[in-house]
């Protein structure tokens, strides 16, 4: 075939590959063992297979069966083998990879697999979050743990990573650079300070004096030893210690503010920017802005949004998109800030998935200085979940009223996450759905649908005089899975005319709402709840990523229920047609 030869070690993991293929298929597992050990062997070979082949003497090798034997021809003549590749295609592609987590064989993974309907290592990073590994047997919360280490360590050096790593990480690297003993002046510029779903890099922006660029690399090199620090043009280079890759711009001072506003991005919003400076007879260059009598003298990024007549425009919205639109319209000053927060909904406590209490849940609350939730377990047909029946929610209900009056000033809303049946029905009769609050409805189950069953489904569900909230609305998990085919545009104009509300899922994992949805939402007047949907108390404190998916798309506090009191809310809830 004229193609480079094929290796003992590489024809050995594709018999270690057909043994986890078959294993994961759950077929006979002598089968599988009878690969594994086919691989031991031809690992050590004393001589290239093809050799060993055309000189009959592999057949006196114990363990290499002629099963083996013919399928290693195939492999060294054709560089290919259909049996494998037809048997590889008869399953998720990324259950293989899931292999690759310590700790998982093909035995747990397709557990996963089989039972929870886990296909990638996307969907199960997810899983170990809302806790399916507890009890699922042969897993557990210490098994879960490990599972989600492991796939923090595989995922190390991938190149796409959530806003909140990218956050928690610039976080850390800007503290460290803090400690730099001599002057320099720095922010977080890029996707992490326009708050992106998604990142690829961290980019550190810092004005130092050109004299002193030699010493900030060494301190750098000292704090982040084996980070693999490099200089790369202007910049310092290297790896966080989470393996996401960061770039620090270096410029000297005079060019901090304009350079701020570059590195910022996005370069489309740039390129806006720049083409209203050019009408007002500016000149804009990466690190200044050059007017008839020389360069401009800038105190801050609003100076340079006021030299074309334009309030600042905060990072979040430079997308390139509407902004100029929403910041000539006078709205950038209703956006929604994490100050006007005063609470959440969408919490899960041990009743359902959850591993804290209720109460636990309340005091994380408190102690981010709101003043209501909602605990919205799953719903009964939630199995996987440990879905509520009607005697576990009496039971919970009470709980509930004790807690409300436990603490007075503080108030917890009986709510449910009821699951959106494929019919668009509820799981739960009406008079059990009118004891609630109110009632978010999800779709769990049944992704593959059309488009238009999707929708239809979803409709009906909104249309449920009980239901208030849609919980996130495409199902998607970032880097994981696309989100069910639905034709949102409907659903939100619906939700809109009944006058109910759209989840923003603002759990680093989904931020679905989507915040490109944005002008429609603003055009329609959508209501909007920034949900954690926590399963756990360090998950309440995700509403943080939400606010940034409303800010990015626009939202006015005013249309988020986050910001409304508890009197707002209870005569909201009440009102049901
Ligand atoms: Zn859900
Ligand atoms: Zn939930």
């Amino acid at each position: 075939m004229g193609a480079e030869k094929i290796t003992n070690e590489q024809i050995a993991e594709i018999f270690k590959e057909l043994g986890a293929i078959l294993e994961l298929k759950g077929e006979n597992p002598f089968k599988a063992r009878a690969y594994y050990n086919a691989a031991r062997i031809i690992e050590k070979l004393p001589a290239p297979m093809e050799e060993m082949i055309n000189s009959g003497e592999i057949a006196r090798i114990k363990g290499i069966g002629e099963a083996v034997i013919k399928k290693s021809k195939v492999l060294i003549e054709t560089g290919q083998l259909p049996y494998y590749e037809k048997l590889k295609s008869s399953i998720p592609p990324g259950l293989l990879e899931m292999l690759k987590i310590p700790g998982l064989g093909p035995r747990k993974v397709r557990k996963l697999w089989q039972e929870l309907g886990i296909t990638n290592i996307g969907e199960l990073e997810y899983a170990c979050d809302v806790n399916r590994l507890v009890s699922l047997e042969g897993f557990g919360l210490k098994t879960q743990q490990k599972v989600l280490e492991g796939i923090k360590f595989l995922k190390k050096y991938s190149d796409k990573h959530f806003i909140s790593d990218g956050i928690a990480e610039s976080e850390l690297i800007a503290s460290v650079l803090q400690e730099f003993p001599k002057a320099l002046q720095m922010h977080v510029v890029g996707s992490v300070r326009r708050r992106c779903e998604i990142i690829g890099e961290i980019e550190v922006l810092v004005a130092i004096e050109c004299e002193l660029r030699s010493e900030l690399l060494n301190f750098i090199k000292e704090a982040f030893s084996g980070a693999d620090v490099k200089e790369k043009d202007e910049n310092i280079v290297f790896r966080s210690p989470g393996g996401i890759p960061v770039v620090i711009h270096l410029v000297d001072k005079s060019s901090f503010i304009p350079a701020l506003f570059y590195f910022t991005g996005s370069d489309s919003h740039v390129r806006m920017i720049e083409k209203l400076l050019i009408d007002k007879g500016y000149r804009f260059v990466k690190n200044a802005i050059l007017g008839k009598t020389g360069r401009v003298n800038l105190n801050s990024e609003a100076d340079i949004y006021a030299l074309v007549g334009l309030p600042f425009i905060p990072p979040e919205l430079r997308e390139g998109r509407d902004e100029l639109e929403l910041a000539g319209s006078g709205e950038i000053s209703e956006l929604v800030k994490m100050s006007d927060i005063k609470g959440c909904f969408h919490i899960h406590s041990n009743y359902s998935d959850g591993i804290n209490s209720v109460e636990e849940m309340v005091i994380r609350a408190r102690e981010l200085g709101y003043s209501f939730i909602s605990i919205s377990d799953h719903s009964k047909s939630a199995f996987y979940a440990n879905g509520l029946d009607e005697a576990r929610l009496e039971q919970q209900w009470k709980e509930i009223d004790e807690i409300n009056e436990k603490y007075p000033d503080f108030r917890v809303f009986k709510s449910i996450e009821s699951d959106i049946l494929v019919d668009g029905s509820l799981d739960y009769e009406d008079r059990v759905l009118e004891k609630f609050d109110f009632v978010i409805a999800s779709v769990h189950s049944r992704f593959a649908l059309s488009a238009s069953e999707q929708t239809e489904r979803v409709l009906r569900a909104i249309r449920n005089p009980f239901v208030k909230m849609l919980a996130h609305p495409t199902g998607r998990l970032l880097l994981a899975r696309k989100g069910y085919e639905i034709d949102l545009e409907r659903v939100l104009r619906e939700i809109a005319k009944l006058d109910k509300v759209v989840e923003i899922n603002a759990s680093p994992h989904r931020l679905d709402l989507d915040w490109r949805w944005g002008k429609l939402v603003r055009e329609l007047n959508v209501k909007i709840a920034i949900n954690p949907d926590a399963h756990n108390v360090d998950d309440v404190s995700d509403v943080e990523y939400g606010v940034y998916v409303a800010r990015k798309a626009g939202i006015p506090g005013r249309n988020i229920l986050n910001t409304w009191s508890v009197e707002k809310l209870e005569a909201f809830f009440r009102k049901k047609e």
